[in-house]
């Protein structure tokens, strides 16, 4: 079959033709027809994001139809269209027995990260990964769900979002058209900061109250007087720059929490007097549990959220999508189908 494969940092992907693997005990083989971009792909290819396992086949936000099953699987799966969980933690240490499995140390897939993804035309892992997929949502809007939705989800329940209080979304991605969603679907006042009109215009369709250009003034001061002087309740950081950082730190108000989900090379900087007077909090997010998943799924088939998907390009394209990532060119996820003809 054909993959997109990480074989180092720093290093262009490949496509290769490489075998697929046969779904062993209770496991399943899932025929990709849809594997989202995501921002963590661009991180790998620069060499931030090394975690020492190569080569290895990218891709994590991963759609398909149950092409196989191992023994121990019920043959009725053979049909069912999926998406993955990407986590496979040990099962056993006191992560993974609350379901936070994005916490395990002793990890033993994470597909796409440290294990063979979905940039692939198949892709083999747990059935208890293989997610049921509600015919009402499409394999192409159904794979940000995977990554963008479920990590918006995930971000959300940490930082305990409250009705009437102001949110803001750093940074319109995947991740951040998620999360307009999300608070204002409980009660938030969302304000929603980025570099392009076309993005701000969508997430003031999506629910944002207010959307500030980062390119054009200054963007803490902006949301202190939108909030009468206050700052945000909460900042969920989706990018992660020194000057988004900075930005986001001193528009928190009082018991604001900044919830890290975005980074770069850049590290953060915040004097501890800040937090102490303010009794503020910094917290980090990673990828999300399978309950999360669930979550997410539900979301989007309710309307709730609505995946937001750029343009879908062949297996064969991934360069393109990963480029348009980029430059900041894309409205949401590209999108990779695996199958479509590749040649233009
Ligand atoms: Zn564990
Ligand atoms: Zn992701």
């Amino acid at each position: 079959m054909k993959a997109v494969l990480y074989v180092g940092p720093k290093v262009p992907f490949e496509l290769q033709e490489v075998p697929s693997r046969d779904p062993g005990p209770g496991e399943v083989l899932v025929r990709v027809t849809a594997s989202g971009i995501c921002h963590t792909e661009l991180h790998f290819e620069s060499g931030l994001l090394d975690l020492g396992v190569a080569p290895i086949t990218m891709g994590h936000e991963v759609v398909g139809r149950i092409e196989q099953v191992g023994s121990g699987v019920p043959a009725e799966r053979v049909g069912q269209r999926v998406i993955l969980y990407y986590y496979v933690g040990c099962g056993n240490c006191r992560h993974c027995r609350v379901g936070d499995e994005q916490l395990c140390a002793a990890m033993r897939a994470e597909y796409g990260f440290i294990s063979d993804g979905g940039y692939a035309e198949f892709v083999t892992v747990p059935a208890r990964n293989a997610v049921p997929l509600p015919d009402s949502i499409s394999d192409e809007a159904a794979a940000p769900i995977g990554c963008g939705v479920t990590t918006a989800v995930h971000a959300a329940r940490l930082a305990r979002l409250a009705a009437g209080e102001w949110v803001v979304v750093y940074g319109v991605g995947g991740v951040g058209f998620g999360l307009v969603q999300l608070a204002r679907a409980s009660g938030a006042r969302v304000i929603a900061v980025g570099r392009r009109d076309t993005k701000l215009a969508l997430a003031r369709q999506l629910g944002a109250e207010v959307t500030l250009d980062a390119s054009t003034g200054n963007v803490a001061a902006h949301i202190r007087e939108l909030t009468g002087g206050a700052g945000a309740d909460v900042v969920f950081e989706c990018v992660g720059t020194t000057e988004t950082m900075t930005a986001a730190s001193a528009a928190l108000g009082r018991r604001g929490r900044l919830v890290f989900i975005g980074y770069s090379a850049d590290a953060f900087t915040v004097h501890p007097i800040q937090l102490v007077v303010f009794e503020q909090q910094v917290l980090g997010s990673v990828g999300a549990t399978l309950q999360d998943l669930h979550d997410a799924i539900s979301l989007v088939e309710r309307g709730v959220v609505r995946t937001v998907v750029d343009r879908t390009l062949p297996l064969e394209q991934f360069q393109r999508g990963l480029d348009a990532l980029a430059r900041g060119e894309l409205v949401g996820r590209a999108v990779l189908v695996p199958g479509r003809n590749g040649g233009q």
